[in-house]
């Protein structure tokens, strides 16, 4: 025992020795920081309304331990606050227009400089919404050094979205949603979570989703293509339960996880030759 201990000893001696020194190595070779990982994001969800953007973002934001920005939500607040931009946007909001692209723009860019949950990446969702938007985007990152490692598209069929929205229930305060039929809250009209009142949104009717998907179809549908260019571009089928579309999430990021693992974070797969 008393051998076996002594060797224990010896060998754990030995890697704390190995630990330090690839700490050095990583020092040296990565500015005093550990090499990038997929652990930091920086993403957009893309997709019409109803496809499940809302139910995804606070998981990924979880995960990652990032900001989730939803402009729609920071839109509803302003309305909710009655403030004079919210007054203007509700008109918009329920015709199922698109507010003006300097609007949302800055409500982003304001976000993205202040808010300390930005520091671990973001999820955004529902922005961009029109390729102005998508470029603004890219010059605000460009600035910051920092790029857009995924776009994702939830793609699905308008006709499977009538139901998903007139059922639809969500917390204000935390954008949670429900739906009344397929994921219904424990109790009813109640977040699981707060124990506050659920609402359904104004514009979560038949006549406001037909406007919506139209200006969808024109304006955002586009910002897919843009991202295609760009080469970032993934997509998802949504018209899974939500389960399984968070599997396909990870999947993409899951593929990251390996990149960055082949780039040389490194220097402990390479001892090792993992990958
Ligand atoms: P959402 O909660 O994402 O469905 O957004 C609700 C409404 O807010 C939309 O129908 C638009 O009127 C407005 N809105 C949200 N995000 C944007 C955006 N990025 N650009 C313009 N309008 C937006």
């Amino acid at each position: 025992m008393g051998y076996l201990d002594d060797e224990v000893k010896r060998l754990q001696g030995i890697l704390d020795s190995i630990e330090a020194r690839v700490k050095t190595l990583e020092e040296s070779q990565f500015g005093g920081s550990k090499p990038k990982t997929a652990k930091e994001i920086r993403m957009i969800l893309i997709g019409p309304p109803g496809a499940g953007k809302g139910t995804q973002a606070p998981k990924i934001k979880e995960k990652f331990s990032c900001c989730h920005l939803a402009t729609g939500d920071m839109l509803r607040s302003q309305v909710a606050k009655k403030t004079p931009l919210g007054r203007e946007a509700k008109k918009i909001m329920d015709q199922g227009g698109l507010v003006s692209d300097d609007i949302v723009i800055g409500m982003i860019k304001e976000e993205l400089e202040n808010n300390p949950e930005c520091k671990g990446g973001f999820i955004l969702d529902g922005f961009p919404r029109t390729v102005p938007q998508a470029a603004s985007l890219d010059a605000m990152l460009r600035e910051r050094n920092q790029t857009l490692q995924h776009a994702v598209e939830l793609q699905i069929d308008d006709s499977l979205l009538v139901a998903r929205i007139t059922g639809r229930l969500v917390h204000p305060a935390s954008g949670r949603s429900y739906h009344s039929l397929f994921n219904p809250p424990k109790k009813a009209m109640t977040d699981d979570v707060t124990g506050e009142p659920l609402v359904q949104r104004s514009d979560d009717n038949a006549e406001a989703l037909k406007k919506r998907l139209a200006t969808y179809h024109q304006q955002t549908a586009p910002v897919v293509g843009y991202y295609q260019n760009t080469g970032i571009w993934k997509a998802i089928d949504a018209s899974q339960e939500p389960g399984q579309v968070w599997k396909s999430l990870l999947a993409i990021f899951d593929g990251d996880q390996k990149k960055a693992s082949s780039a040389g974070g490194g220097i402990l797969s390479k001892l090792t030759h993992r990958s």
